[in-house]
């Protein structure tokens, strides 16, 4: 049997790569209008980095990470040596963490400095078990936003990440936006024990997931898929009755802000999301077309301690993270699904042998014009390149005939109504551009 593709892993075939791409340039064009900039890190990053950004206790960090060796590296553990924390190291789960590092590391936010805004787009890595809409390899965008703490700043990437599935072709009736709360160091610690000695108390119809999650991460309990822990949890201390003055404000502004803007949302005090990191703000956008029990397109929250996880001084921040192929799979589903490869505008034939060369400099010419051009490499019959010409999407083909060619001329041909005229080859730049241009009149 021949190689495939890794478990979890996925080809990006037949326009599923152009239509990622397009994603990527909607993110761009939307994510432009709010101040955002395009950033890159790496997409291997010390481990430490991810243990301390995303939480150990997390199931990204403590089941899912696809750590990375070195040959150096390797050889040492086959020595049974121990690794230095800079060789051992993870591909990135997600973005955040590497960002935050960045920022650290390079001091873009000195205390006092305006809010610097950070898109990014890639590939991220998490070992977990495959489904669909859940990959090993995916695909996502994300925004940052360090350096505001107001919750003008909140609203702004929620409305900002509302914006851009919109520009993706996502209606936004098909669309749940969930927001949430998480509290602060004021008020969250007290509100972790509560639920830490409610799930104590029912511990015995939890599962034990839920159970042996008590002491270390007890708000995961509320991500069990489990239909018993939901039903119990259900009933579990709502953090938003515990909120301390400053939480409980800051969430009644961002709501109110989303209001006067419009944006349709739900409170869901059981929204805590999966990342240790998040405080205050917390939101995720679900979709249930085209998408099984994996119907979350994107989600993200406020972060004012992260940056300090890393060094940095005390830097409130905010962000989110979209996946795309999840975009794709509702888009599908709604039959909105623009997936293609560019528009073809020209299909150049040659009538045989002889005209071949010629035809050849003009696909280049026509190209350098910027006009998609294709052309037969492979010495088909002028039937079977027509044939080709048609099913190849391109409005017009240009027949380069050894007649037509004797007198500085080529033959245009409408590959819609058929209809055919013969053009100087020195115009025929100029009178392709003309019909196309009167396509799009
Ligand atoms: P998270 O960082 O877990 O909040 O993920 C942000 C978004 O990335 C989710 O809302 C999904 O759209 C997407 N996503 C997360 N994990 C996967 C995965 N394993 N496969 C595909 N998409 C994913």
């Amino acid at each position: 049997m021949g190689f495939q593709a890794p478990r979890g892993t996925a080809d990006l075939l037949l326009g599923q790569a152009y239509a990622l791409n397009c994603m990527e340039r909607q993110a761009q064009a939307v994510f432009a209008r709010y101040g955002y900039d395009l950033i890159e890190t790496p997409t291997f990053e010390q481990l430490d980095v991810f243990v301390r950004g995303i939480g150990e206790a997390t199931d990204v960090v403590g089941k899912e990470m696809f750590r990375v060796f070195s040959p150096a590296a390797l050889a040492k553990l086959g020595e049974g040596r121990a690794l230095k924390a800079d060789e051992m190291l993870a591909l990135r789960p997600e973005q955040t963490a590497g960002v935050a590092r960045a920022v650290v590391q390079h001091n873009l936010v000195p205390p006092g400095a305006t809010a610097v805004k950070f898109w990014y787009k890639g590939s991220m890595f998490r070992a977990e078990r495959p489904q669909m809409g859940r990959l090993r390899e995916f695909h996502q965008v994300g925004a940052e936003c360090l350096g505001a703490a107001e919750p003008s700043a909140d609203a702004e990437v929620i409305i900002m990440l509302m914006r851009f599935f919109e520009a993706c072709g996502i209606p936004r009736e098909a669309m749940r936006l969930y927001v949430n709360s998480m509290g602060d160091a004021a008020c969250r610690p007290a509100y972790r024990d509560q639920v830490r000695a409610f799930i104590v108390a029912h511990a015995d119809d939890l599962c034990a997931e839920c159970v042996r999650r008590a002491d270390t991460n007890p708000l995961r309990a509320f991500d069990c898929k489990a239909s018993t822990c939901q039903a119990i949890m259900a009933d579990a201390p709502r953090i938003t009755d515990m909120l301390c003055e400053d939480c409980a404000t800051h969430y009644a502004q961002v709501k109110g802000l989303l209001d006067d803007a419009d944006i349709a949302y739900e409170e869901n005090p059981r929204l805590v999301r999966g990342l240790d990191y998040y405080t205050r703000t917390v939101f995720e956008v679900q979709v249930d077309a085209g998408l099984g029990s994996q119907n979350a397109i994107g989600g993200g929250g406020r972060y004012d301690g992260l940056l300090q996880e890393f060094g940095g001084k005390p830097t409130p921040g905010l962000g989110f993270a979209v996946g795309l192929e999840r975009i794709q799979l509702v888009l599908r589903a709604l039959g909105t699904d623009a997936a293609a490869t560019p528009a073809l505008a020209v299909y150049v034939a040659a009538t045989g042998a002889d005209t071949r060369t010629a035809a050849f400099s003009l696909a280049q010419r026509l190209r350098d014009a910027n006009l998609a051009t294709e052309l037969d490499h492979q010495g088909r019959s002028l039937k079977s390149q027509l044939r080709q010409a048609d099913k190849s999407g391109a409005r017009l083909a240009v027949i380069v005939g050894s007649d037509e060619l004797a007198t500085g001329s080529v033959v245009v041909r409408d590959l819609t109504t058929h209809e055919e005229e013969k053009v100087v080859l020195e115009d025929v730049v100029r009178a392709i551009e003309t019909r196309l241009v009167d396509d799009v009149q």
